[in-house]
């Protein structure tokens, strides 16, 4: 394996910046730009163009052939929602290697699903999940231990051991949340096999933060830099990465939905799924998948029980 110090031009002090700041692994180097580098690891832009174009001549990166993104995605694993529809819905679950966003009103069910997936992620293969650990990056404060020992305990698996499994990073701003991001890349390099993160919500923070129009450019390029490193993690460490989102009214609608997701072009091209969330009769909710790279659009129907979502 190359060493960081292997690489041309990388010193033992810059060696140790870079690990410092948290590049510790030649791929995540590789997949850095310039500008990110050299804020974070505080050396010169021109050093950094240098560092990151030897990691990827150690790493191979080049062009790949269909054949060889086909082996990639050989390797992008399933984790089951719980629901045999909606599962289906969405191709055997939500996957690695990809971003999946859900949206809908107050109480349709989007943190009811992050929970079910912190705990379903822990499980085996065979059972639907990638026996991997989970981050849960919680902005509102919707993240309740309560309610993942009430979905294990229906899974019939040891609630102190899912517990320990799931590594919740409370964010206090939408800063503080794209830092968190960052720690992810630590934490998995440390050794902890991060299959899933979770962000809910995704848009809180920035939703509250950036107000009025003037502040909207601002906005959607930190967005679009927090969601390039989201997908870097998941291309990265194969993690599949969940978020939630809220929507807006748009009461200008005549047809179609009355409502909208926010977040705007920056998030709708980030996303590989969207799934729009809706509350139906008796208790019961509607997932309908309204983009998606090779799968139809559709929709199915579940719901959630003390035990988690069910069909
Ligand atoms: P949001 O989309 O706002 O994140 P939630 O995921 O929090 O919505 O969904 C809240 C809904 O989930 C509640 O209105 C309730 O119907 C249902 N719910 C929450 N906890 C339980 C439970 N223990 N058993 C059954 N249903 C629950």
């Amino acid at each position: 394996m190359v060493e960081l110090s292997d690489l041309p031009g990388v010193g033992e002090k810059t060696a140790e910046k870079l690990k410092d700041a948290g590049f510790a692994d030649m791929m995540r180097l590789a997949t850095a730009t310039p500008k990110e580098l050299s804020v974070k690891a505080e050396i010169g832009e021109g050093v950094a163009e240098k560092v990151i174009e030897a990691a990827r001549r150690a790493e191979n990166i080049t062009f790949e052939t269909a054949l060889e993104v086909d082996e990639r995605r050989k390797d992008v694993g399933h984790i089951t929602v719980g629901s045999q529809e909606f599962n289906d819905l969405i191709g055997g679950g939500i996957e690695t290697q990809s971003i999946t966003e859900v949206f809908g009103e107050f109480g349709s069910g989007k943190s009811q699903i992050s929970h079910e997936l912190a705990v379903t992620v822990q499980l085996p293969e065979e059972l639907g999940g990638l026996d991997g650990e989970c981050v849960f990056v919680d902005t509102e404060n919707t993240f309740r231990p309560e309610r993942i020992r009430q979905i294990a305990e229906g899974f019939e698996l040891d609630t102190t051991e899912v517990l320990s499994r799931i590594h919740v990073a409370r964010a206090f701003n939408s800063a503080h949340q794209i830092l968190m991001v960052d720690k992810i890349n630590e934490l998995i390099q440390s050794g902890v096999n991060v299959k899933l993160v979770i962000v809910d919500s995704l848009m809180a923070h920035f939703r509250a933060e950036y107000v009025g129009r003037e502040s909207l450019a601002v906005r959607q390029q930190k967005l679009n830099q927090h969601l390039h490193s989201l997908q870097q993690i998941a291309n990265t460490y194969n993690v599949a990465i969940f978020l939630t989102n809220q929507v807006q009214a748009k009461p200008d609608s005549f047809f179609g939905s009355p409502t909208k997701a926010i977040g705007g072009h920056v998030l709708g091209h980030a996303s590989t799924y969207r799934i729009w969330l809706k509350k139906g009769l008796a208790g019961k909710r509607i997932a309908r998948l309204v983009d998606s790279p090779h799968l139809p659009e559709g929709e199915c129907v579940f719901k959630i029980t003390s035990e988690g979502i069910v069909s």
